[in-house]
């Protein structure tokens, strides 16, 4: 992989001895004598599942601890012994997923460390990060403490969402995820709600660090809410967020009367083929109040509309800005802006692309149901950090050019051999790879 951080030093081994000193310290509610499996042996089992992509991998792996003394699970991932499917759900059922944010600071911190996340500033400098919701299971009939509920068609239907940060940049294909906020049954039942009140808490908790290294927080037309929008600029944080003229009256009164002033400013950029032309009108404004009150926090605002030579519109959005907007900036700033819907691609990914986020395995009575969506999240991130980082998974991704091969490569070798350590695991498939296929790794 071209643009993978050469000669860097975070690799799996490493990685998974931080997941596991994190798991040890998880609140253990047991009572009584019978704690023969670990906290972290729970936590590790149900990570292994989501880091393979493979449900019944916990299966296999007791198969062959029953035939062969000995599985993957403990020698890959460090796991001494696995619990049964209903253990693992009993045990971290009672963990609060944010408990997990020490794995995510590890991780992001192992990211900057290396100067990744120094290849993902752009405007200004600042690092992009963008947010969005995510509902990640929904039922009539499953439910536990933590579901939000909402009566619909006569039934009340359950279901969890979350919101998922994401540092994004244009351009780049790999985004980084941050910690999850989940909405809580407190946050209502109305989208903007849930999803404003799990940002402003996520927020608090981590405003300050995303300050600190400079960021620009992207959203959609929800999130380009007045009061999120001055508690974003309390906590030192920049932002570009779609604002669409149906929630936002006030604002596009004052930009029409700024245009019959002749204060909206406007640029042209003709771009594409000879063949295939495409024609950019950028247009912006500055100090536009957000919503009609006093002391309403003023923006900056551009939009971009796309047209091919015809005419033909096949593209506008606008966006509201606490960066200043002109004629050397508004590219950067649309391009910005648009760089959120990476996230909606990373959510796609996480539901659709063998994670399984909807369907994960159990659902709980307290935590389970969030707890384990962390986990999933937290292995999609450390897939993105070992293709940053890892020289011989990233060499193994280049020699397997297809994402699902290199997955189903590994569950199937994984399921019928057993490996020392996940280094050896991906040794044996470059070797394979490159001189031809070896022989199965022999049985003790
Ligand atoms: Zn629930």
């Amino acid at each position: 992989m071209a643009a993978m951080v050469k000669g860097k030093t975070l690799d799996f081994a490493q990685v998974m001895h931080r997941v596991r000193e994190v798991l040890e310290q998880l609140p253990d509610a047991r009572r009584g004598k019978n704690r023969h499996y670990r906290m972290t042996d729970a936590g590790v089992s149900a990570f292994s599942v989501f880091f393979m992509q493979c449900a019944s991998f916990l299966e296999y792996q007791r198969r062959m601890q029953q035939e062969q003394g000995r599985n993957n699970v403990q020698s890959m991932f460090g796991a001494h012994d696995i619990p049964s499917d209903n253990q693992i759900r009993n045990l971290l059922d009672t963990v609060k997923p944010q408990a997990l944010e020490p794995l995510y600071d590890a991780l992001l911190e192992g990211l900057m460390n290396e100067g990744v996340i120094e290849r993902y500033r752009t405007l200004q400098g600042k690092v992009l990060l963008a947010l969005d919701g995510v509902t990640y299971f929904s039922s009539t009939t499953l439910h536990c403490a933590q579901c939000s509920q909402r009566r619909h068609a006569g039934r009340t239907l359950y279901s969890h969402s979350a919101l998922t940060p994401v540092l994004v940049q244009p351009g780049q294909d790999k985004v980084v995820a941050l910690a999850p906020e989940f909405v809580t049954p407190q946050d209502g039942s109305a989208k903007q709600d849930c999803e404003l009140n799990a940002a402003r808490r996520w927020l608090q908790r981590h405003g300050s660090r995303c300050a600190e290294f400079g960021t620009v927080v992207l959203g959609d037309d929800l999130y380009c809410h007045e009061p999120f929008c001055q508690a974003l600029r309390a906590q030192g944080l920049d932002f570009v967020l779609v604002c669409k003229p149906e929630s936002h009256p006030t604002t596009y009164e004052w930009l029409q009367m700024l245009e019959r002033r002749g204060d909206v400013h406007s640029m042209t950029v003709r771009r594409g083929t000879p063949r295939k032309v495409y024609i950019d009108c950028y247009r912006w404004a500055h100090a536009l109040p957000l919503r009609d009150a006093d002391g309403a926090l003023t923006v900056d605002w551009c939009e971009l509309t796309t047209t091919n030579e015809a005419g033909k519109v096949l593209y506008r959005n606008s966006f509201a800005s606490s960066l200043p907007v002109g004629a050397q900036t508004v590219r950067e700033i649309v391009a910005a802006g648009r760089a959120r819907w990476k996230i909606e691609n990373e959510n796609n990914t996480l539901k659709t692309k063998g994670y399984r986020f909807e369907h994960n395995f159990g659902h709980g009575k307290q935590h389970l149901s969030a707890t384990l969506a962390s986990l999933i999240v937290l292995a999609y991130l450390l897939h993105t950090v070992l293709d940053w980082l890892d020289e011989r998974f990233a060499h193994l991704r280049e020699l397997i050019a297809c994402r699902q091969r290199v997955f189903d490569d590994m569950r199937a070798l994984a399921t019928y051999c057993h490996f020392p350590n996940w280094s050896a695991m991906i040794a044996f498939m470059i070797q394979g790879l490159t001189d031809g296929p070896q022989p199965v790794p022999a049985p003790p």
